[in-house]
């Protein structure tokens, strides 16, 4: 398949009226997106990205009336969360609408919605005419893509078109992913809106923890995500020695020389920054990527999470 490149929306929506796979920039990462009717279009998103097929896609919308079509009922925390937020890097889990096919939620009795903070994904989606379902545009289990050049190393020749963005993605990290189901909404994936800012609209809501013999709420939680080919080592004291072949990403200078570094200026600019550097460091065939730690909160939470989830090699549980 020859994957074309354009920067005309209108071009790539084509593509999708005929039943094709679109990657397209968002505030977040890149999308590999489909029409979300369409069974067919669905099944390649998976197959171009060698996707397990019990991880759900998450739907995307251009406006507020697409939401309807895609969910049987919009609860009233959702209902919050979408008046304070929407657009924005969050997804919000609903159940799901009978006409939403099951191969999208991966069998599953919802479906995550969001709509994206981004004039051309917005753009796009008009053109469209129709909800997305778009994961990721990367090779499962790779770094997400944030330039168009990530996608078209992973994806040229697997999928049908690249709408290219002129710069990085604005975050750089996926959407927050918000179970809104049950009475507390639970947060199942960090990201760029974080636990502080949901709170504020609605008080109650958690974070959900996996309990160790409990299947995750959210399937994606137990695949392997996000790995360089290098070694993910997160470090927080940062005196320690290095062998040849070892790269360092974090706020602060390191003590020992490396053959790659970068000093993000926030916990910001290095949840910006880091899936972007992870691929640097596979081109030029770093052996151990070590990460400084952050603190734990706002974007910091989502950012440990993405940095623990790539250390981890092999598939989190069975
Ligand atoms: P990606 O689109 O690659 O960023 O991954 C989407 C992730 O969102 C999945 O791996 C799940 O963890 C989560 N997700 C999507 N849809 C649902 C859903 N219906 N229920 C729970 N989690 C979901
Ligand atoms: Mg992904």
């Amino acid at each position: 398949m020859k994957t074309i490149l354009t920067t005309s929306a209108r071009e790539a929506a084509e593509f999708i009226r005929r039943g094709g796979t679109v990657a397209f920039p968002t505030e977040t990462v890149y999308g590999l997106g489909a029409n979300v009717f369409d069974e067919k279009a669905v099944a390649k998103i998976f197959a171009a990205k060698r996707r397990p097929n019990d991880n759900p896609l998450i739907a995307h919308v251009g406006n507020f009336g697409q939401i309807e079509s895609l969910v049987s009922e919009i609860t009233p925390s959702a209902q919050k969360f979408i008046e304070a937020f929407f657009p924005a890097p969050l997804t919000l889990v609903l159940p799901k609408a009978e006409r939403v096919p099951f191969s999208a939620t991966a069998n599953l009795e919802t479906i995550g919605v969001r709509m994206p903070k981004n004039d051309s994904a917005l753009e796009f989606l008009r053109q469209c005419e129709t909800p997305l379902v778009a994961p990721s545009a990367n090779l499962s289990g790779r770094p997400s893509p944030t330039t168009w050049q990530a996608v078209y190393e992973d994806l040229n020749g697997r999928i049908d078109c690249i709408l290219q963005g002129a710069a990085a993605t604005e975050i750089g990290l996926e959407s927050t992913v918000v179970d809104c189901t049950a009475n507390a909404p639970l947060v199942l994936r960090a990201g760029a809106i974080t636990l502080e800012d949901l709170q504020k609209i609605v008080p109650d809501t958690l974070i959900y923890q996996v309990s160790k013999d409990e299947q995750p709420k959210s399937p994606g939680l137990k695949h392997r995500h996000y790995s360089p080919r290098a070694r993910v080592i997160l470090i927080s004291d940062l005196k320690f020695r290095v062998s040849n072949g070892s790269a360092y990403i974090g706020l602060n200078e390191p003590y020992e020389k490396f053959d790659l570094i970068k000093i993000c200026q926030s916990v910001k600019d290095y949840a910006h920054e880091f899936f972007n550097f992870f691929r640097e460091c596979d081109r030029r065939h770093i052996k151990r990527i070590y990460c400084e730690t952050v603190e734990e909160k706002g974007i910091g939470l989502a950012l440990m999470d993405r940095l623990k989830r790539a250390a981890v090699s092999g598939t989190l549980s069975p």
